[in-house]
């Protein structure tokens, strides 16, 4: 599993590190990242799901691996 923050719609709200520290970093304005290139290590999907699910900017997605 891959996932991508768009960089457009973050508003930094924190919410997917806060969740994930494993798969997210944050500048120091809040915006976020995704580690790895989005590479999602074995065993974190779901925690990478419910990031995607939760981000109220809609901002995190699955892409192509
Ligand atoms: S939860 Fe969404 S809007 Fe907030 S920092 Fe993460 S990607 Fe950005």
């Amino acid at each position: 599993m891959r996932i991508r923050v768009n960089p457009n719609l973050c508003q930094g709200h924190n919410r997917c590190f806060s969740l994930a520290p494993e798969l997210f970093e944050v500048d120091e304005f809040g915006l976020a990242t995704a580690l790895n290139d989005g590479r999602v290590p074995a065993g974190m999907e779901e925690k990478a799901q419910l990031c995607i699910d939760n981000c109220p900017e809609f901002a995190i997605s699955e892409i192509e691996d």
